[in-house]
């Protein structure tokens, strides 16, 4: 079966188990983003949570339980109180893909139901230097266990690989493999359509981030499933390799657009008035002027970092 958006919906909404519909794709899709909860099953035991922040992943069974990003304290815990309904069971393991506030922030909810945080070694540093607000330090909770390039978890029959290949989106970004369902999530190496962040002053680098997509596009399958940091709905916040592909395509091609107009003389701010980037297949603005900030932030990458 070739393996395309339609199809593969249909297949991972079958396997879903719970979605399956005697009825049509639209019917399916319709029940999927309706449904009172916003805690979503994708394969297996493995799922999403689409909420207030970056797209929380998930791992239930009766052996253990993990989470990946927790979005704000809010929503983390709207988000427990759903998992609760699955699964009674205690978090074994939580996961950060990275430090940034709309990731991690949840982490100050968690702390009273998790032991372990893990994260990339740079993610609890960055989250110190960045997302501290004076008199209100307690609210940053960072990892207690982190790694360098790669790590395995084990929980009952699941193992979770995390890796870290390069700074891309951050300086600190880990993705994190469930094995059993073949799930990765991508944390905001993939902003599903939209323009992304682009952290320069935490790390960010535009090349790694190409570099870091390619690696994992050659890792992983085509059957892989993989979990957005960032989409415009529950659908859209999980899928197959086409918008990693777009990722890596869309950051090089600023890096080159930046550096040619870097080269030929022009400053950031003319740089900046830029209203498009060429051969970019368009995305959309998240939040107003998001793609005069991708400039900018291409611009300074070319002319701080390289
Ligand atoms: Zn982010």
């Amino acid at each position: 079966m070739k393996l395309t958006r339609k199809n593969f919906l249909k297949s991972t909404l079958l396997l879903g188990g719970g979605l399956l519909l005697p009825v049509g794709k639209i019917n399916a899709m319709n029940k999927f983003l309706n449904e009172e909860s916003k805690l979503k099953v994708i394969r297996g035991n493995a799922g999403i949570y689409f909420g207030g922040g970056g797209t929380i992943g998930w791992y239930s069974d009766t052996d253990g339980v993990a989470v990946i990003d927790t979005q704000f304290p809010k929503d983390a815990e709207i988000f427990h109180i759903d998992l609760k309904k699955r699964n009674e069971r205690k978090i074994d393991l939580l996961f950060n893909t990275h430090h940034h506030k709309d990731h991690t922030s949840g982490n100050y909810y968690f702390k009273d139901y998790v032991d372990t945080i893990i994260a990339h070694e740079n993610c609890p540093i960055l989250q110190k230097e960045r997302n501290t607000e004076k008199g209100k330090e307690e609210l940053v909770v960072t990892a207690n266990k982190t790694f360098k390039d790669k790590m395995t978890f084990e929980l009952g029959k699941q193992k979770i690989h995390a890796y870290h290949y390069f700074n891309a989106h951050t300086g600190g970004d880990a993705i994190y493999h469930l094995e059993n369902e073949n799930v990765v999530h991508m944390g905001d190496l993939v902003f599903n359509g939209f323009y992304p962040v682009i952290d320069i002053d935490g790390g960010a680098s535009l090349t790694g981030w190409a570099d870091y997509l390619n690696k994992v596009i050659d890792q992983f399958s085509d059957d892989t499933i993989f979990i957005y940091g960032h989409g415009s709905n529950a659908i859209e916040s999980f899928g197959g390799k086409e918008p990693l592909k777009l990722m890596a395509d869309y950051v090089i091609k600023l890096k080159e657009f930046a550096e040619k107009e870097f080269k030929a003389g022009k400053t950031k701010e003319e740089f900046m008035e830029n209203t498009s980037i060429p051969g970019v297949t368009n995305r959309v603005e998240k939040w107003p002027g998001a793609l005069k900030y991708n400039l900018e932030m291409g611009y300074r990458f070319v002319s701080e970092k390289m």
